[in-house]
């Protein structure tokens, strides 16, 4: 992108929109005001017409509550866009929230969608229309652990090597990165919901006790670990007593919760380490200084970075903020595409001005 006068005027007053569309959670970043949408990525539908009923934290208020004519949709749920309609409708929703909360009417924004590593090109295609369908006058697209890592902060366009392991909803990534490209990553389908499954599986098997899937996301926020706490805690859980068929009240300690979703951390751990086994020396080398920078929700998981650092004997730390990091990248990426744009994926040579 050559510069012209025309373009530095449009790049002023024009609304710039980076988006992170998370399997779990879609947040929106605008320029020059932050993050000004944090919703759950879900869509809940008329089943028969499956015309949207309610979309974000309304249709995520919903799951578990439904009546029959009623279903809650999580459109990424494993990192791919399974219902693309559905994924279209969710993405205009947000983007037009945005806009309409800009001050001043002016033209129709250019966008940056995070999206999963590893999608494919139609999927790509899907997201890419969706955001022009929205009234995107440009869109790029880039790979939320890209992303993750500019939002952190990693001075990824360095000769110094640097690592970001995301860890969302449906996926967690990892991406060695090295002179503003990524030099070996890897994509697990284990990641948050995983651990929440394991934990409503776990209360199953030892209580008898069947207790909802958003019951166990909030026990594992509240008390869940990786890594031995300085004070184990407990919590109550209510559910289903599966033998009377009555609802019964359990107390967990945050050591039971740690046994119920040890296989999935260990998972995720060993992905890590098989990115690092892959990782050239000299590269390694620059990480034992960087350190491994963990982002996404899932990586607010209490001791998970001491447990990384140590089995991996290299420091790990949580990014600033880790949940809205993808945002916040896609956002540092709109404000000087031309230093970034080699980190855009796929199909922006479609992407025009009309
Ligand atoms: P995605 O990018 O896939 O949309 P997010 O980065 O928004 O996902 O992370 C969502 C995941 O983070 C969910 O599984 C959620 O339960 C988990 N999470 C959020 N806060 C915490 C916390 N304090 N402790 C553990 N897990 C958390
Ligand atoms: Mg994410």
């Amino acid at each position: 992108m050559a510069f012209s006068p025309f373009s530095w005027l449009l790049g002023h007053f024009s609304l710039d929109i980076g988006i992170d569309l998370g399997t779990a959670n879609t947040l929106v970043h605008v320029r020059g005001k932050g993050i000004v949408i944090s919703e759950a990525s879900y869509v809940a539908v008329n089943k028969r017409s499956k015309e949207p009923i309610a979309i974000g934290d309304a249709a995520k208020e919903m799951v578990g509550r439904t009546p029959a004519n009623v279903e809650t949709i999580r459109p990424l749920r494993d990192g791919v866009i399974s219902e693309f309609e559905i994924t279209q409708a969710m993405l205009e929703y947000f983007i037009g929230k945005a806009h309409q909360q800009s001050i001043v009417p002016i033209p129709r924004p250019r966008v940056v969608v995070g999206i999963p590593a590893g999608v494919t090109e139609v999927e790509k295609r899907a997201v890419y229309d969706a955001s022009k369908a929205a009234g995107a006058r440009v869109t790029y697209l880039i790979e939320e652990p890209v992303a993750a890592a500019l939002g952190a902060g990693l001075a990824i366009d360095e000769v110094r090597g640097s690592m970001v392991v995301d860890i969302g909803g449906g996926t967690s990534e990892v991406a060695v990165m090295s002179m503003g490209g990524v030099v070996t990553s890897r994509s697990l389908r284990v990641a948050g919901d995983e651990l929440d499954e394991d934990i409503v599986q776990y209360i199953r098997n030892k209580y008898n006790l069947l207790i909802g899937i958003r019951m166990a996301e909030d026990v594992k926020k509240t008390i869940g670990s990786a890594f031995r706490l300085q004070e184990e805690k407990t919590m109550t859980l209510r559910g289903r007593n599966l033998v009377t068929g009555l609802p019964e009240a359990i107390e967990v300690s945050s050591i039971e919760l740690r046994e119920a979703t040890e296989n999935s951390v260990q998972t995720i751990i060993d992905t890590v380490r098989d990115a690092l086994d892959e990782t050239p020396p000299e590269i390694l080398s620059d990480l034992m200084d960087t350190g491994i920078c963990l982002a996404g929700g899932g990586s607010l998981l209490q001791g998970l970075d001491d447990r990384l650092t140590d089995e991996l004997k290299v420091r790990s730390w949580v990014a600033e903020d880790s949940i809205s990091c993808v945002a916040r990248g896609a956002g540092i990426a709109l404000e000087d595409l031309n230093k970034w744009k080699d980190l855009f994926v796929g199909l922006e040579r479609h992407s025009s001005r009309h």
